[in-house]
């Protein structure tokens, strides 16, 4: 079967890297020499270029089947585990930040990450412990659910186990948002996981976003908030959210940022028309596909997790 990675340029995509130090490992996370097989790999069988090759062949319209590394998320073991294996190898990447992971209160989602990671023996341990509060801290919902659980919910996942599945559906369409933080809150509390502890460990700080654009490396926009579903908020919340994320990058970067990856892949009509405005150049997808048109601001990318299977690294 012909690779169709051979015939278009994408992005490597990658997020989370674990070491023996200061981050443990967890749902996809890499160490250092998978991360360095993998762009050995990924150089043998493919064009791999720098980000700022990528980006001006880009501009000119010149891209064929050339390959760039992204990281998203603005993640401190990406600067303490990725970065030195990307000077190693001579290799310039984008990073994509979004902007309140460098505040004082970032959004949750990476706690609760690293919560669930270190705090229980496997994810099962984990759904056990959610679902006993659910029960016990919203009877009503905990009955609709009950009531309206269809059995069938993304049985078209396979990978997915029962539990994952019913956490889902709890947590996206019973819950929402907001009371699904309470609970996760409230298990936060009772394992004594205290949030502003574990920030440093977790997210990158002004400094070290600083370092990596004076090694060589972009750093583009990833919004102010990392919402999940930024296609379904009005023209001026996307605006404001892309504004003050380009506002920041500049101020610590000194370079005017013309790169962008999209929040879980999510963006709408309005999502581009501001990029545009903004004078972004290249945005990229979260998924590949093969017969996907795409526009300069939908580049497609490749999740590592499908490149390690594909080379069969681990
Ligand atoms: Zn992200």
């Amino acid at each position: 079967m012909e690779d169709y990675l051979l015939n278009q340029s994408w992005g490597l995509m990658l997020h989370h890297f674990h070491d023996d130090i200061n981050h443990k490992k967890g749902q996809g996370s890499i160490d250092a020499n998978l991360f360095k097989k993998l762009l050995g790999y990924v150089s043998e069988k493919y064009n791999l270029v720098n980000a700022d090759q990528f980006l001006i062949k880009h501009q000119k319209g010149s891209l064929t089947n050339e390959v760039c590394i992204t990281l998203d998320d603005s993640l401190k073991c990406q600067y303490d585990v990725a970065l030195p294996i990307l000077k190693k190898m001579g290799v310039s990447a984008f990073f994509f930040v979004y902007t309140n992971a460098f505040k004082t209160n970032p959004e949750s989602l990476e706690f609760y990450r690293d919560f669930r990671n270190n705090y229980f023996d496997n994810i099962e341990n984990f759904y056990l412990e959610f679902f006993k509060i659910f029960m016990k801290t919203n009877k009503k919902d905990f009955k609709i659910y009950k009531e309206s659980y269809p059995e069938n919910y993304l049985n078209n996942f396979p990978f997915y186990t029962e539990n994952d599945r019913k956490f889902r559906f709890v947590r996206d369409k019973v819950l929402g948002h907001a009371k699904y933080c309470q609970i996760m809150d409230k298990l936060l509390e009772e394992k004594n996981y205290c949030k502003s502890d574990n920030k440093d460990k977790l997210f990158m700080s002004m400094d070290n976003l600083k370092d990596i654009s004076d090694y060589g490396h972009i750093v583009g926009l990833h919004s102010t908030s990392h919402p999940t579903c930024i296609d379904e908020m009005s023209y001026s919340s996307q605006l404001q959210e892309y504004r003050e994320n380009y506002n920041f990058v500049y101020s610590v970067t000194n370079k005017k940022p013309i790169s962008m990856s999209h929040p879980c892949g999510k963006y709408n009509k309005s999502t581009i028309s501001i990029l545009h405005e903004l004078g972004i150049k290249l945005g990229f997808r979260s998924s590949i596909s093969k017969d996907f048109k795409r526009s300069n601001l939908e580049v497609p990318r490749e999740d590592h997790s499908n490149l390690i299977k594909k080379f069969k690294l681990i």
